[in-house]
């Protein structure tokens, strides 16, 4: 299998290029053609010998990631994309605007291992994992398709990012890259189902990203019900590795919280989320849950979800509930993707 060349650093490649016997300069203007002018293909690049790209091609190619389908919300705007990658597996990604800039949400796996009961890209597995040039690759096949600029960008489709730990960390440092898009770590949010050891190890990454965690409940029983990850790691010591990313980063947390009617939106659920959070410099995402037909659950009423909210603000937690954007679009993670294999649309 040949290795993904947009997933290499600037020094890696220009390493590479030494490699074949060719001058350093010529990794850096490959680099320009990847993720500056962003072709993602070798015929596009102009000024690259044709001896080169040949020499290239013997061990790498690069793995594209091509507009396959596009719905947009004809309520915000929002846009779902289902993108094709080079060996037919499908991903999506979502482009959202908001007052602060446009944001884009990256998948990071094809499907999911973990499990969680209301979430729709795990039903069928984990089918492989992203390459760090195939996350690249939805930030800038949209910003080609709308023609606008992206300031944000959220790892919060499809997939586990720290179960593909070290891609997702390379696409995080080519994103921020000042050859890139030179988007700062400040507008990169990494979100995990709690997976400790690596939270810890990206808190040692120093890379001042924003770090989500998603909660979903306040005590263990109850989120094994819901999240088999939770069988593996207790939330005290999610709560730990939280501190510990504090420690070493400053950067305050975000904990998502998804509202399941009669599962987890309770009087008591809110004030056990209160006692567990105390002190912890965070900020509450609520999210009503998208429904899933295969799921079953259903999201609590308005009045619910904001009782919910009032109960965390009595307590002096900083919170609010997601607005919901492009619901009309399949908005749940992977709902597109399945309709498509499953040749329902
Ligand atoms: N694996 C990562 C990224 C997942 S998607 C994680 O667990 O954080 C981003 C968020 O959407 C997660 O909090 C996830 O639990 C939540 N989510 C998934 N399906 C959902 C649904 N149907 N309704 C509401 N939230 C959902």
């Amino acid at each position: 299998m040949k290795k993904d060349l947009r997933s290499l650093n600037l020094i890696e490649l220009q390493l590479v290029v030494e490699g074949l016997s060719e001058k350093k300069f010529r990794g850096t203007q490959i680099f320009d053609w990847l993720h500056n002018k962003q072709v993602q293909d070798f015929s596009k690049m102009g000024n690259v010998p044709n001896a080169l790209k040949e020499k290239l091609l013997d061990e790498y190619m690069i793995y594209t990631v091509t507009k396959a389908r596009m719905q947009e919300s004809k309520e915000d705007g929002t846009r779902k994309y289902l993108f094709e990658l080079h060996d037919g597996e499908y991903v999506e990604s979502v482009f959202m605007r908001y007052a602060h800039g446009n944001s884009v949400c990256v998948s990071s796996q094809v499907g999911c291992r973990m499990g969680c009961s209301f979430c729709a890209s795990t039903l069928d597995g984990l089918v492989r994992n992203l390459t760090a040039g195939e996350m690249l690759g939805q930030v800038y096949a949209i910003m080609e398709d709308t023609g606008e600029r992206i300031s944000n960008v959220v790892i919060m489709g499809s997939g586990e990012p720290f179960d593909n730990y070290d891609n997702v960390v390379d696409f995080m440092r080519l994103l921020s890259h000042e050859k890139g898009l030179n988007i700062s770590g400040r507008n990169i949010t990494v979100s995990t189902c709690g997976l400790v050891d690596k939270i810890r190890k990206f808190a040692d990454e120093e890379m001042s990203a924003t770090l989500a965690i998603s909660l979903h409940a306040s005590n263990d029983e109850k989120r094994k019900r819901i999240m088999p990850v939770a069988n593996s790691f207790s939330i005290k010591e999610i709560i730990d590795a939280c501190k510990y990313f504090f420690d070493k980063t400053g950067r305050r947390l975000t904990f998502e919280y998804s509202l399941i009617a009669g599962v987890n939106d309770s009087e008591e659920d809110a004030s056990e989320l209160s006692s567990l959070l105390r002190g912890l410099n965070c900020h509450v995402n609520l999210i009503p849950v998208n429904p899933v037909v295969e799921t079953g659950y259903k999201s609590p009423s308005k009045e619910a979800a904001q009782a919910f909210k009032n109960k965390l603000e009595k307590k002096s937690i900083n919170v609010t509930i997601r607005r919901e954007m492009g619901r009309d679009i399949d908005g749940a993670c992977g709902q597109l993707r399945r309709r498509v294999k499953n040749q329902e649309i």
